[in-house]
């Protein structure tokens, strides 16, 4: 997934207060360490090892679409199949667009759910680990290695959860899919295409589930619990590239402005104006659900929003975590033009991405991005397609409920919080063939985890593994039961 946590950064003073809130819904909430009841005895340091093994396959994502070795994603999918032999002896496996997974397992009237996760992983800068990233070192307490949080932890997390209950007997009473993409981390195209072949075999899903969210601690003293946040809509991805051109010519003789200065006053000027901020429904919801543990100014200020909405979108937009839910966010990331100090330059251009928040739209974007820039020697142009905001999921719906009860079951004193997931994730491309669709890994993430999702020394601890493949018999169990 696209990392979208960040560092705490430092506290404010003085914004309302809201400083609490923000602080808790920026990095979670510290929760007692308490193991899930003992009702699905997992083998622990067994799984952890299969995990170990798995980190070894090299399956890397490149940089600009595609995957670095065929063969290795290959192999990967057969150490899968020798893993667990219980599960594909009866379940059916299809291979499309080449790399990417679709398992289906068993049959009944009601419709079909979906339990995703990736195959591919991000590159790694090998020098800077602690342990070898491609080992799948496991010591007492750790599995290491790139993928072990993003996303392959997962993915063998779910199928462990399989393994055991085919190896239990366990027939599901409607179909579950297991569906594991190849190229995540860059284009999707693995997920795009199953949904497709679900769609072209007018399947129509309850629910489907993926990374997005977490089981957040944090350090906040006066609560004492986790958050599982729940995603249960992501944000739109739109880059746009700005341009200008000049004459060129000897600096001695230089226009007002040339093309390089056009591009640093529009991009100031998006910068100085951004979007406007906005508590959509889904973020409401994500603060209610954690309110309760607040002090009660902040409660207060939660519970009329009609009343306070202003304060408390100032105080989160105070905060650059909690500011990107509250509105459409501006990056401006690439700036080049000119090539030498005393040349005018002949044309100079700047990339800003945009991440769309539920209810805003490209094309909206788009207009407030002319609007702002408001100089038609400008010249503005969307690169790659744009991605719109996803819908809103239910947090009511039976999936949903299951989804809770698994998720209490095994982090007891973890809160459930539906949540908007600021990064994309390869659940965007299940939205036209499910019902619902979620976003959520039920691994523990402390703050001290998070950059090392795409960063070095990623790892997962044993117990953890333990409890997400625990966690994943509990929802097979539950949505599919007999
Ligand atoms: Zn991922």
């Amino acid at each position: 997934m696209t990392a979208f946590v960040e560092g705490r950064g430092s506290k404010r003073t003085g914004a309302a207060a809201l400083v609490l809130l923000i602080a808790l819904v920026s990095s979670g909430i510290r929760s007692a360490h308490a193991d899930g009841p003992d009702g699905v005895a997992i083998e622990a340091r067994a799984a952890a090892e299969r995990l170990g093994e798995a980190l070894r396959y090299r399956t890397i994502s490149v940089e600009g679409g595609g995957i670095s070795d065929a063969d290795e994603f290959a192999r990967f999918r057969e150490f899968l199949r020798r893993t667990y032999p219980a599960f594909h002896a009866v379940a059916r496996r299809e291979l499309i667009a080449e790399h990417s997974l679709l398992y289906s397992w068993g049959d009944g009237p009601e419709a079909p759910v979906l339990l995703a996760a990736h195959q591919d992983v991000v590159p790694v800068e090998e020098r800077q680990w602690t342990q070898p990233a491609f080992d799948g070192l496991v010591d007492d307490e750790f599995v290491w290695g790139r993928g072990a949080l993003d996303d392959k932890g997962s993915l063998l997390g779910i199928l462990e959860a399989a393994e055991h209950l085919a190896r239990q007997g366990f027939q599901p009473a409607r179909t579950i899919y297991l569906a594991f993409g190849h190229d995540e981390e860059t284009d999707g195209t693995g997920a795009r295409a199953i949904a497709g072949v679900l769609a072209e075999r007018g399947e129509r899903l309850e629910m489907a589930l993926d990374e997005g969210g977490f089981v957040l601690e944090g350090v906040i003293p006066e609560v004492e619990r986790g958050v599982a946040t729940v995603g249960v809509a992501e944000k739109g991805y739109l880059t746009v590239e700005l341009s200008a051109v000049g004459d060129g010519g000897h600096s001695s003789v230089p226009p007002r402005s040339t093309a390089v200065g056009r591009i640093a006053r529009a991009v100031t000027r998006l910068e100085d104006n951004p979007m406007p901020t906005r508590l959509e429904p889904v973020v409401l919801a994500q603060l209610r659900s954690v309110a309760a543990e607040l002090p009660w100014p902040q409660r207060l200020a939660l519970s009329r929003p009609w009343l306070f909405g202003a304060i408390v979108r100032s105080a989160m937009d105070s905060r650059k975590t909690t500011a990107a839910t509250i509105r459409t966010t501006t990056a401006a990331t690439v700036i080049r033009g000119g090539v030498k100090g005393n040349v005018l330059p002949r044309r100079a251009e700047a990339l800003v991405n945009f991440r769309i928040l539920p209810g805003d739209t490209s094309a909206a974007v788009l207009e407030h991005v002319r609007e702002t820039i408001a100089d038609e020697s400008v010249e503005i142009r969307t690169v790659g397609m744009p991605t719109e905001p996803s819908p809103v999921s239910s947090a009511d719906s039976r999936a949903y409920v299951a989804l809770s009860r698994a998720i209490v079951s095994e982090f007891p004193d973890a809160l459930v919080a539906p949540s908007l997931v600021l990064g994309m994730t390869d659940a965007r491309w299940y939205e036209p063939v499910a019902e619902d669709v979620y976003r959520f890994l039920p691994i523990r993430l402390q703050q001290r985890d998070i950059d090392r999702l795409h960063g070095v020394d990623e790892r997962i601890s044993i117990d953890s593994h333990a409890r997400a493949i625990r966690f994943y018999v509990r929802l097979m169990s539950a949505l599919a039961a007999p």
